[in-house]
């Protein structure tokens, strides 16, 4: 591609130029850089696009001769569109994408190439896997993984300043086929919640041909200049700030969230979004957040399969494009002390091929019949595996914001409005178990309709809350890969509906009519796990009390909270939908653990690096300035001037600097007592409950040094400059 073509692929060019030709139509060029529907069905034989269309909606298995005509097609329009190379696009068990990118060259001799890809390269490939984390899948000696191509999720175009890449989505497994990555289980969960969600629409609707869950995820983010970010070991190496005194203002004048967007950030957002538009992401809104730099987009919803690797997307793009502006885009969880976290709340709904939303109150009593089915296997669904729930958006960083006032606390619990609580507490206290269909009408399920639709409320501090025609999965954090919380959400939804399903046959075959057997089901499903579902304040300790009583699991900590992957209650559905078998599921047990100590590792090593080699150094010199000017002054006329602040502060200067001293030496001898450990369990635990606790008094002292030592010694940027500069 020549300089000049390469130049005008810059997303910030072409968005530019587009404006002043009067043509920055985004639907000219959504999508523009992904070979779809449309693209494929423009460039592929009738037969071949036929055939797989066939496969990607039955899941049947792509023969060769269309992998080779698919291969061909695709080579061509991404050579067309300046990519020089391809690679397969997978999300290993570290949650962010990995690639390995090939050329398509092939020589064809007399020192020539061409241009090429086969069918069994687009199909399959066979990554240096040794690194990726496997959990003990994979002993090093048998490092052999496979990626293989995902045609459910569009290939597209990586098109950046300096070269394009033709992405193509992937699974990524073993030898043995175990999975090494988060997208097949995803996959998998997606195919069992289809055929368990059409074993009940059979009740009610005989047109649905496949159900699938949507899930629409509104991104938070901080941006700060990234000067800064660079100036700080901590921000770069771990996503958060270790240490920080707070600034006098913060968030508490609530004047940030919707406010007017910067011309700055307003430049980055139009960049990316133009970017993503490119790359067929929906994005519908973007707004400010309520902390200072903190902000938010949100696509249009859509299947679940293709909304996450379009997340990953939009997390990969903010990133980058945030550099080319000089910026930094924070995706961590809490990088600020004292103002609120990120997070990733996952809109989620099930909708059938005709896309029809099954969360949807519908018009009549018999649809509502068939929402209020799958209403109750959801709530009986969070309450029955709320732990593993919880194990699905476990992270070190998550662990900040969980809880802290401005994000649901570790308790999951359901939150479905006053009205829709009332119909179902109608329904539980209405029915006798051996109700007749009169009697069941006699409580008015007619008169649902209107009341459903008229669902309305809202209420911020749920982690898992009805709105309307969806549940807002809000626990999320805003780094996850959300492969991972929806490969357990849709599990435990399909398993419970199996299970509903298997109570209905049990209903019909005491002879009741079908309306009277389902609505005993709701009843009875409702009644036992009505206790999950709680209408008040989220936020309040009072709730943390009830929700004690009530037997639902507070779980505070990473490493306590991923027990649940591998309980004996998890290993049994997993292992019965098929989604995950039993040493797939130690194995992500073994790498979560894994990747949280090491993360607590890193924490812990930048704290002492950044204590001994910036703050503790400017202490000393600000002790040393105090010191010699006391001693200058007791020289000045006999030693009258007295001085007794000065005095104080050079005390209160002393006894911080030697605190901060000490608090480094605990925190350097937690770490050598760690390095004696090898089992990521015990390590795990080890890091939580003795290393990070010394983290708190360290950087309190640190941050109080802060307030006392002067600013030109302070040689990292403050909270005030990273929250409020941009
Ligand atoms: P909020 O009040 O939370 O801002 P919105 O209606 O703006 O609610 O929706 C927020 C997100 O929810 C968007 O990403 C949107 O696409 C998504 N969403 C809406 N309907 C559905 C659905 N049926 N399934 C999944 N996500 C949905
Ligand atoms: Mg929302």
């Amino acid at each position: 591609m020549s300089h000049t073509s390469r130049l005008e692929s810059s997303s910030a060019k072409l968005l530019n130029n587009a404006r002043s030709s009067g043509v920055s139509k985004i639907s000219d060029y959504f999508g523009c850089n992904v070979f779809g529907a449309e693209t494929m069905k423009l460039l592929l034989p009738k037969e071949i696009y036929r055939k797989l269309q066939d496969s990607i909606q039955n899941g049947k298995k792509v023969d060769i001769d269309v992998a080779n005509a698919v291969a061909l097609a695709m080579k061509k329009w991404a050579v067309s569109k300046g990519a020089t190379h391809y690679c397969h696009w997978f999300q290993p068990m570290t949650g962010v994408t990995a690639e390995k990118h090939d050329s398509f060259i092939d020589p064809v001799g007399n020192g020539k190439v061409l241009e090429s890809l086969l069918g069994k390269q687009l199909v399959q490939q066979e990554p240096d896997a040794s690194s990726f984390p496997s959990g003990g899948l994979r002993s090093t000696f048998e490092a052999r993984g496979y990626t293989a191509w995902d045609p459910t999720s569009p290939a597209f175009l990586m098109d950046v300043p300096g070269g394009a890449t033709l992405c193509i989505p992937t699974i990524f497994v073993s030898y043995r086929g175990e999975s090494l990555d988060t997208k097949t289980p995803l996959l998998r969960s997606i195919d069992v919640l289809n055929r368990a969600a059409l074993g009940i629409l059979k009740y009610f609707d005989q047109t649905a041909i496949r159900v699938h869950s949507t899930l629409g995820a509104e991104q938070e983010y901080f941006l700060i200049d990234r000067g800064y970010y660079e100036d700080r070991s901590d921000l770069l190496l771990t996503g958060r700030t270790l240490f920080g005194a707070p600034s006098p203002k913060g968030q508490q004048l609530e004047d940030q969230y919707f406010g007017s967007i910067r011309e700055r950030v307003f430049e980055f957002m139009t960049d990316a979004e133009s970017e993503l538009y490119k790359l067929g992401v929906p994005l519908k809104t973007r707004h400010n957040e309520v902390a200072p730099n903190q902000f938010e987009c949100a696509p249009v919803f859509e299947e679940t399969n293709v909304a996450v690797d379009h997340n990953q997307m939009v997390m990969d793009v903010l990133k980058r494009v945030a550099a080319r502006h000089d910026l930094a885009c924070l995706l961590y969880e809490k990088p600020f002390a004292g103002v609120n976290g990120s997070g990733k709340h996952c809109n989620w709904s099930l909708a059938t091929d005709s896309g029809k939303n099954i969360l949807s109150p519908g018009d009549t009593p018999h649809e509502n019949l068939q929402f209020l089915t799958f209403l109750v296997s959801i709530i009986k669904a969070i309450k029955e595996h709320s732990a593993l729930l919880r194990a699905s958006i476990a992270s070190s960083g998550n662990d900040h914001r969980l809880g802290a006032n401005e994000a649901p606390p570790a308790i999951m619990s359901v939150f479905l409005g006053e009205q829709l609580t009332s119909v179902l507490e109608d329904i539980e206290k209405g029915v006798t178990s051996k109700g007749t269909e009169a009697e069941w009408m006699s409580f008015g399920i007619d008169h649902l309709p209107a009341v459903l639709r008229d669902n309305t409320d809202r209420n911020r501090t749920s982690p898992f809350a009805f709105t309307g025609n969806k549940f807002e999965f809000r626990a999320v954090g805003s780094a996850f890969n959300n492969a991972v919380p929806l490969t357990v959400l849709n599990s435990i939804v399909a398993f419970q509906l199996v299970e509903t399903k298997k109570e209905i046959e049990a209903q019909l075959k005491l002879k009741k009519p079908l309306k009277a057997a389902v609505l005993e089901v709701i009843r009875k499903t409702y009644k036992e796990s009505k206790g999950v579902c709680f209408e008040g304040n989220n936020y309040s300790p009072e709730w943390a009390k009830e929700a004690a009583k009530r037997g639902l699991p507070n779980i505070t900590s990473t490493p306590y909270a991923l027990e649940a992957w591998r309980s004996k209650k998890s290993v049994e559905i997993f292992g019965a939908l098929k989604v995950l078998s039993e040493s797939e599921v130690e194995s992500r047990y073994h790498v979560l653990q894994d990747k949280y100590w090491k993360e607590i590792d890193i924490e812990a090593r930048v704290m002492v690096e950044m204590a001994q080699t910036q703050f503790i150094p400017a202490a000393i010199e600000y002790q040393t300035q105090l010191a010699n000017s006391l001693s200058k002054l007791g020289k000045l006329e006999d030693g009258k001037i007295a001085a007794p602040f000065q005095k104080e502060l050079l005390k209160k200067t002393s006894s911080l600097l030697e605190r901060a001293l000490g608090e480094t030496e605990s925190l350097k001898k937690s770490l050598e007592k760690a390095s004696t450990l090898s089992d990521a369990k015990e390590l795990a635990y080890f890091y939580c409950d003795e290393v990070k606790p010394l983290f708190i008094p360290l950087r309190q002292t640190v941050d109080e040094l802060e307030g006392l030592v002067p600013d030109y010694l302070w040689s990292v940027p403050k909270y005030r400059e990273m929250l409020f500069i941009i």
